[in-house]
């Protein structure tokens, strides 16, 4: 038997961060706790309710695929797809078949282009709870959603959770989506079937119910090995719809495929079909309001030599790092005239490790987003002058940076007031040197008969009697010079 070839492909569900639902002017709101309070007759379903089209909804469908580089369509409409289930009170969702918003794009995860087949709009349904009763929530139902489905381009458990994780950071940085999997924002959902290399494709296993992209992935992993043992032992794959069992870690039969589901779509009658090349929807005026971060990857590379994944994946802290650079050469300059293509690379590498290593370690998780962050990008900048400037020391950094988290001042008047300044003056090192010899009387002598060692003990001696501030170069120098 030749080797055996995964095909994969996603459906991937998002919520749209619209104000109100996609139907009606009910508020769309994530967090609503209280059940059944964002419902009015049209999401409700009620019998002659008229259903209005929220133009937000379609703006921030095509606002992405315009990021996935879709065909945008001329025309388009909604059509309903029949079916009866507890939670969608109207006997069908309001979706797209025909005549999806758009299509035919591409998204690129590790330089391989993994096909869009489309994306379209549709509305969520209700939720159901099951306690010793089953109980229906609609604040759901009518939630704007995006449907997105892929080619069967991808083939490993690692390539689906790369794309559905890029998917999610351009839905972020698009504001199109809060796509947080966790809360059910996002749900991915997998094809997948295995075949000898060359031959037709095998049958189709679909995953459900995959709350997290490390799900995502195992379950494909998962999935791939299953299939080749059945293979590979003669057998067939049955048709079937699985999910994932986090106990088991593995997937497990839910349900096997009868015959494909006939949901009678027909144009929905309620609805007028959207024309895209007139106002309020011309595609034209839709266009992306933020850089992509594949983007910010590739210019974060050309204008600060940097690869950091954290600048890219956290918006927000990549926006922060560089307004602090921005503000870093605005202070460099001000002490001098001009800064070099060196002086800047050691600012960038500066920022670099005391945002992504010292400020996180503050942060604990946090993100600097959250109300309690009081570091503004201006003195933030200032203090990493000030270490390059070498007017402070880097252990005294780490002492100021602290003090700004917490009360969000000034680094130079934390270092005056706290007298951190770095001392480097000669003549007063001399002398602080002089005494920590004559306090080390042994360390000085065996340092005089050549051991090495009890330089860096006087040296530490010094450090620790400025509390840290003396210059330990200045000092090595100053000790050297007397003992030789
Ligand atoms: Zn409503
Ligand atoms: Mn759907």
């Amino acid at each position: 038997m030749t080797e055996l070839k995964p095909t994969i492909g996603l459906e991937i569900h998002a919520h749209l961060k619209t104000r109100a639902k996609m139907f009606c002017s009910c508020k769309n709101s994530a967090t609503e706790s209280e059940p059944n309070k964002n419902v009015c007759p049209v999401c409700l379903g009620h019998p002659g309710a008229l259903p209005t089209i929220n133009e937000q909804g379609v703006k921030k469908v095509v606002e992405a695929g315009r990021a996935l580089n879709c065909k945008i369509a001329d025309f388009s409409r909604f059509d309903r797809k029949n079916y009866f289930y507890p939670d969608l009170a109207k006997g069908y969702q309001i979706s797209q078949l025909k005549h999806p918003l758009c299509k035919s794009g591409y998204l690129k995860i590790n330089e391989k282009e993994i096909r869009i087949n489309r994306i379209h709009l549709e509305e969520d349904t209700g939720s159901l709870i099951h306690n010793d009763k089953s109980l229906v929530d609609f604040n759901r139902s009518g939630v704007p959603l995006m449907e997105l489905v892929t080619e069967p381009d991808i083939s490993s458990g690692k390539e689906a959770r790369q794309f559905a994780e890029e998917l999610r950071l351009i839905l972020r940085y698009l504001d199109v989506s809060d796509a947080d999997m966790e809360k059910g924002q996002m749900r991915v959902e997998v094809n997948i079937s295995l075949a000898e290399e060359g031959s037709d494709l095998g049958t189709k296993v679909e995953i459900k119910n995959l709350n997290s992209f490390k799900v995502v992935e195992q379950a494909v992993e998962y999935e791939i090995k299953r299939q080749a043992a059945i293979l590979k032992k003669g057998k067939g794959v049955v048709q079937e719809t699985r999910g994932w069992n986090e106990k088991k870690q593995k997937t497990v039969s839910q349900r096997a495929k009868e015959e494909a589901h006939d949901y009678r779509y027909f144009p929905e009658p309620d609805l007028p079909p959207l024309d895209l090349n007139e106002a309020p929807l011309k595609k034209e005026e839709i266009t992306l309001r933020s850089e992509l971060p594949q983007n910010r990857r590739e210019r974060f590379k050309k204008e600060y030599g940097i690869e950091k994944e954290l600048f890219i994946t956290d918006k927000s802290l990549g926006n922060y790092f560089e307004k602090v650079i921005s503000e870093g050469l605005n202070w460099l300059k001000n002490k001098k005239s001009r800064v070099d293509k060196k002086e800047k690379e050691e600012l960038v590498s500066l920022c670099c490790n005391y945002i992504l290593s010292d400020l996180q370690g503050l942060l604990e998780g946090d993100s600097i987003e959250g109300e309690n962050f009081k570091i503004t990008p201006e003195n933030f900048a200032e203090l990493i002058v000030l270490i390059h400037t070498e007017e402070i020391s880097s252990k005294i950094a780490k002492k100021v940076l602290k003090e700004m988290f917490e009360t969000g001042g000034d680094p130079s008047q934390i270092i005056k007031e706290k007298d951190l300044k770095q001392v480097k003056d000669e003549g007063k090192l001399e002398k602080i040197i002089e005494e920590v010899i004559k306090e080390n009387e042994e360390a000085a002598e065996d340092l005089k008969s050549g051991k090495k060692e009890a330089k860096q003990y006087l040296i530490g001696q010094v450090m620790a009697k400025t509390r840290g501030k003396a210059d330990p170069e200045a000092v090595n120098k100053i000790i050297s010079r007397k003992f030789n």
